[in-house]
């Protein structure tokens, strides 16, 4: 049979290791995806520390995969070997919840995950049900198209619902690996869209990434010179500091939302009064579908959205992998296999 490579965690907090497999066959609703590219996302560290509830391993992680079909598996209708597709967070859904019987696929309660459920992106092949494939336009090559399945699509969809109309201002909070994607998106949306970030080096790269402003919130009270333009309508806070998120939020406008998509467990504070009396609120938001992934690809081809990488090889994923998770990536890491 023929075999792989694959980047594989062999346990919880254990070092990446490089190994041969075989090369994995499609079974029913599947197809198998020649692997080009796969990007590093933080989430990886659920996989790599082991603390995904349930996960099993040896575990080859990865959800932010570009590459081409390779192979169908039996009863796969609507998809050809050859199509380029990519393959995000959301990496299956069961069809019987409460939530995918009302078609609210990204919330499934048992939705499948590239790279903690099954074997991920950071391989020369894998295999992925049907409702997780997202079709590449021409315009995006693989390693471009990798970031956008997670970073690209959660920053892009979570905008395109927050109820934002062209010209309302939208802050997007953090200039990381979400926030540069962030930047990108609002203002090519047509939002008044603000940059915040902590210092004054950042402001150069918010302006060309897009921001109609930038504010550094080491510098200025954020929330006064945000209620000084009449407040955000939206702000997307891509920060994973709880203290930070909290020192912000009262730069909302009434009906004003703080939509969250940076993850943290640390408790986050606002005024209970400030969200009653103009009717504000604080939400997350989750990616979503592969149709939406899909959306948020074809956005950025017809706009000129692109994530900033920095790539390395298959083999060099613990490097890349511990570059990411240092936060001093600009802006994402992004594997590629060579294929
Ligand atoms: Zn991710
Ligand atoms: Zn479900």
């Amino acid at each position: 049979m023929a075999k792989m490579r694959a980047m594989q965690v062999p346990g919880p907090n254990k070092p990446f290791e490089l190994v041969e497999k075989d090369i994995p066959v499609p079974q029913s609703g599947t197809v198998r995806v020649k692997i080009q590219a796969c990007g590093v996302c933080h989430s990886d560290s659920f996989t790599k520390e082991g603390t995904f509830p349930g996960l099993k391993f040896p575990r080859v992680p990865g959800h932010e995969i570009a590459g081409v079909i390779d192979a169908l598996g039996p009863n796969v209708v609507g998809w050809k070997v050859g199509q380029r597709v990519g393959i995000g967070w959301h990496g299956g859904h069961c069809g019987y919840c409460p939530s995918c019987r009302k078609g609210d696929f990204t919330t499934c309660s048992n939705i499948q995950v590239p790279g903690i459920s099954y074997d991920g992106g950071y391989a020369e092949y894998m295999v992925a049900p049907v409702d997780a494939l997202a079709i590449i336009p021409d315009e995006l090559s693989a390693v471009e198209a990798g970031p956008l399945m997670c970073a690209g699509i959660t920053t892009y969809n979570a905008l395109r619902n927050s109820g934002a109309i062209a010209g309302d201002i939208v802050v997007i909070h953090g200039i990381g690996g979400l926030g540069h994607l962030g930047i990108q998106y609002a203002a090519k949306m047509g939002f008044h869209t603000i940059a915040i970030a902590r210092g004054k080096d950042k402001e150069a790269l918010a302006k060309k990434l897009g921001a109609h402003q930038y504010m550094d919130s080491e510098a200025v009270n954020v929330p006064d010179e945000l209620q000084k333009l009449g407040g955000a309508k939206v702000i997307l806070d891509t920060v994973t500091n709880s203290k930070s998120m909290s020192s912000i939020v009262n730069g909302l406008s009434i009906n004003g939302k703080h939509i969250l998509v940076g993850i943290t467990q640390e408790p986050m504070q606002v005024s209970t009064l400030f969200l009653v009396a103009g009717r504000r609120s604080v939400l997350g938001w989750p990616s979503g579908t592969a149709m939406d992934s899909q959306d948020a690809m074809s956005f950025s081809a017809l706009t000129g959205v692109k994530s900033m990488n920095q790539v390395f090889p298959l083999e060099k994923a613990a490097e890349a992998y511990d570059l990411m998770m240092s936060g001093k990536a600009r802006f994402r890491v992004v594997l590629e296999t060579g294929l």
